[in-house]
């Protein structure tokens, strides 16, 4: 038995979409290409499950590209603006806390040449709207902002990015990455004003190796990969169809309770800090996430690693951030500005509708008894 609370990292699948993959492993196997009963009934229903994905996103069927995964849909997504808009200008606008599956494509496009400015946030990991709008320029040709940040669960002000280039009139494509958004937060691409937008199926309970790219109606971007006609030739390769029948599965079952798992797991969140915050003296909470399921806690002296080991070591599993390691901070938790000995201290923990109020007493509990037995580093 162990308890899992590092439901930004991954999820478990949920029963629904392991069985509609497994139909389709081991019965509606057919290639979708196929000129034959199987496969136009593979093709069938790899169009039924577009269309579920797309209600879960709010958006039409043929907005919707299947991927193989979040970064991929990020790298894709970056790539293919920056080429959209390569008559019209070289500078991008982003900010310092994306995830890697950003930050890196991003990264490269400035070795290339291309002007990057690194939106940084405040202590809470917030980013200012009017430092979005200040940022744009006539030449800007991509705004990638994420959704909701990973570490640290803020809402980043996408809407409103969406807003400003509007109001600007500079030719940027907006990108966001609705990884950790994605079902748990109320958003449609059209009301973000978003032209691309990256989710992972991993993080809602469908397997490893499926995502989505929606791609605004009427935008025409560059295929990921040259190859066969798949994904209206945007997306080449033969469909994935046991993972994109799970992850509309996933989303059929996740849908209908969307907003009572969302209160469900803020009540747990808010259980988890409130205890932590009584009984854990010195405990710093870095963010409460606006997000339902992420928040992000301090134990200033207990560096992260070797929390997350001996909770691991208890059965608990938790994060210490996306690349807390080697001494050095997570490159989000480094962006808010907070003196080291909170940041090397710093615990994620994310909750997915299964979480139980009983697991995040449990969390504290370990978390009292491990500070028990060891003396704080760098008193
Ligand atoms: N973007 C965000 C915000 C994430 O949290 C993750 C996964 O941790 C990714 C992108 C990458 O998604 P995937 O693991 O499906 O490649």
């Amino acid at each position: 038995m162990f308890i899992y609370l590092d439901n930004a990292a991954t999820t478990r699948v949920c029963p629904e979409a392991a069985q509609a993959a497994l139909e389709v492993m081991t019965e509606g196997f057919g290639n979708p290409s196929s000129r034959y009963a199987l496969g136009s009934a593979a093709a069938e229903r790899l169009e039924r499950d577009r269309a579920v994905v797309a209600a879960a996103l709010g958006c039409l069927s043929e907005e919707v590209v299947f991927t193989s995964c979040g970064t991929e849909g990020d790298n894709w997504a970056i790539r293919a603006a920056v080429e959209h808009g390569r008559r019209k200008g070289k500078h991008i606008v982003t900010t310092a806390i994306e995830h890697a599956a950003v930050l890196e494509p991003i990264r490269a496009l400035e070795r290339e040449g291309y002007e990057v400015t690194w939106l940084r946030p405040d202590r809470e990991g917030r980013i200012s709207p009017q430092a979005v709008e200040d940022a744009l320029r006539p030449d800007t040709v991509l705004v990638s902002m994420m959704l909701v940040n990973n570490e640290l669960g803020t809402l980043l002000p996408v809407r409103e990015a969406g807003e400003a280039i509007r109001r600007s009139g500079c030719p940027a494509l907006l990108h966001t990455d609705a990884v950790q958004g994605f079902l748990k937060v109320p958003f449609t691409p059209a009301e973000l004003g978003a032209d691309l937008l990256t989710v992972s199926g991993h993080k809602v309970r469908a397997p490893k190796g499926v995502g989505a790219l929606y791609i605004r109606k009427g935008l025409k971007l560059k295929p990921l990969l040259l190859g066969g006609g798949q994904e209206r030739g945007l997306r080449p390769g033969t469909e994935p169809t046991a993972q994109i029948a799970a992850l509309a599965a996933a989303c059929a079952a996740w849908l209908p309770h969307r907003e009572a798992y969302a209160a469900h797991m803020r009540a747990v969140k808010d259980r988890f800090l409130a205890l932590a915050e009584e009984r854990l003296s010195g405990a710093v909470v870095l963010s409460r996430g606006d997000a339902p399921h992420i928040c992000a806690l301090s134990l200033p002296g207990y560096p992260s690693e070797m929390l997350v080991r001996e909770l691991g070591d208890r059965g608990i599993c938790v994060s210490s951030g996306s690349a807390c390691h080697r001494g050095k901070p997570s490159h989000v938790f480094a962006a808010t500005g907070r003196p080291k000995r909170e940041l090397m201290g710093a615990l994620r923990v994310s909750f997915s509708p299964d979480s139980t109020a009983e697991e995040a007493e449990a969390l504290v509990s370990a978390l009292e008894e491990i500070r028990r037995a060891r003396i704080p580093a760098g008193r």
